[in-house]
């Protein structure tokens, strides 16, 4: 049982794109970025080129605190893929600023993930991209 804390062979991973490369670049370093909008302040996540709330471009890249709460999860026992080693957590997770992410929690049994949990980013090394995941703190 990895509970998803090892990257598996053949795993189908995302792939960057010019828009979202800040993002993965962080990761890639440790940092969690995410956009904020200079005009209203508004978190954004996914990378957007433009602000949902009131439109102002461009967005700038920030560091995210990486700290956050469960927001909502899933546990999955039958994978969409067989490089995917069940069961594992996706998760929204509310991070500490305000926005949310779809992602893992990793090193935990899945049996014992609820909302509200506190949870810090953590960074797995999958090769050609490396993934924001999160880990339950107490
Ligand atoms: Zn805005």
């Amino acid at each position: 049982m990895s509970y998803v804390s090892a990257p598996a062979e053949g795993r189908p991973l995302p792939v960057p794109t010019e828009l979202s490369a800040p993002h993965w670049d962080g990761a890639r370093e440790g940092r969690l970025m995410v956009q904020q909008c200079p005009v209203c302040e508004a978190y954004v996540f996914i990378p957007r080129r433009a602000c949902p709330q009131c439109l102002a471009e461009p967005l700038e890249w920030v560091e995210s605190s990486g700290k956050g709460t469960i927001y909502s999860y899933t546990i999955i026992h039958r994978p969409p893929h067989p490089a995917f080693e069940p069961p594992f957590c996706a998760a929204i997770i509310a991070l500490e600023e305000g926005w949310h992410m779809l992602s893992n929690v990793v090193g935990t049994d899945p049996a014992t993930i609820a909302v509200g949990q506190a949870v810090a980013v953590e960074f797995l090394d999958c090769g050609e991209v490396t993934l924001p995941v999160f880990r339950r703190v107490n």
